[in-house]
């Protein structure tokens, strides 16, 4: 029986997901971060596994085969996707009414017995010949048992596995000219911080890189900025969060005109505030994102 509360919310989320609203929404919200770049045409489309390849201890690379991804082109090293995972012992649904940025609308209104998962991750690599694409995806450290819909599935995927894909966005900025630019996240953003290192070749502008990770030896080594500097953080015990803040205060970052900040919410938060409030950084010069969230799904 649909209850009062049920139309309401229902009714509440129809109204966020009119255009209208949203654009008001995102005019707002340019004024506090740096945007990522409008893509034109999203789609979500069925696709399926074609390799699983351990990288490293804590990482995970799967190939992924997606047809209708024909023509479809990344707009930045950090460019995301959503990976739409079906709930075990279901078949993926039709999304083909998905033709916006985000299938949850779509995806919520479905009964939950079939409403499959979703999760964002970098595309590593995209070969269009072939219309493969990679992403690269951090396993919790072992005997952790707090894990999500995103982690586990990533854990069991097996070659022949179906998934659709989702397409997102970039917002590592493609102008040149900067003088410098500081990267910084833990071991989710370690995809993306490999990509913005490999883009920059030959650009000119120094990148201060500060990566956070749990252990040392879980992840591949990064390539040294050719301007710059790179750096590398142990968490151990403390929060996420917490090393890397203290490394980017004491580092020596003149010039900076860009800051991109990615990882745990609470990282990211702070490692912005720190660029906006003590290096005088514009709100509309960083770029910040929490990728997951502490102790609760990020969904
Ligand atoms: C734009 C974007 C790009 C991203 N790119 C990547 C990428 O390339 N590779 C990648 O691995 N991740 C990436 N992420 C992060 C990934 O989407 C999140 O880690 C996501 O929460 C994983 O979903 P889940 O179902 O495993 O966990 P959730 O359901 O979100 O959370 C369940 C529990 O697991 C915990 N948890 C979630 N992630 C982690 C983690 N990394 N370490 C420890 N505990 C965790 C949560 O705190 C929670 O307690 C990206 C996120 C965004 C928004």
């Amino acid at each position: 029986m649909t209850t009062v509360a049920t139309t309401l919310r229902e009714a509440a989320t129809r109204l966020l997901h009119t255009p209208a609203l949203a654009r008001v929404a995102t005019a707002a919200y340019a004024r506090t971060t740096a945007m990522p770049v409008e893509r034109e045409g999203h789609r979500c489309v069925p696709g399926s596994v074609t390799a699983v390849t351990a990288v490293a201890p804590w990482l995970r690379r799967l190939t992924l085969h997606v047809p209708g991804f024909q023509g479809y082109a990344v707009l930045g090293p950090d460019e995301y996707v959503g990976l739409v995972m079906p709930r075990a012992g279901a078949e993926l649904p039709d999304l083909s009414s998905i033709t916006g940025p985000n299938p949850r609308p779509v995806i919520g209104a479905m009964p939950e017995e079939v409403r499959p998962d979703v999760r964002w991750y970098t595309v590593r690599e995209w070969r269009p010949d072939t219309c493969e694409l990679d992403v690269e995806v951090v396993l919790h450290p072992p005997g952790e048992v707090d894990e999500g819909p995103g982690a586990t599935w990533v854990r069991t995927a097996r070659p022949g596995d179906p998934v659709a894909v989702q397409t997102g966005s970039a917002s590592y900025p493609a102008r040149t000219g900067d003088e410098a630019r500081l990267v910084a996240g833990d071991e989710t953003a370690y995809p993306a911080i490999a990509g913005i290192l490999e883009g920059a070749r030959g650009s000119g502008t120094a990148l201060h890189v500060f990566l956070e990770v749990g252990q040392e030896g879980v992840l591949p080594a990064l390539p040294e900025p050719e301007r710059g500097s790179l750096t590398v953080v142990v968490r151990g015990d403390r929060r996420p969060g917490e090393a890397l803040l203290e490394s980017v205060r004491k580092a020596d970052l003149r010039g900076l005109d860009h800051g991109w900040v990615s990882g745990e919410q609470e990282l990211a938060a702070t490692v912005r505030r720190h660029l906006v409030s003590d290096r005088g950084l514009a709100k509309t010069s960083v770029y910040f994102c929490a990728y997951w969230i502490l102790g609760r799904p990020r969904g």
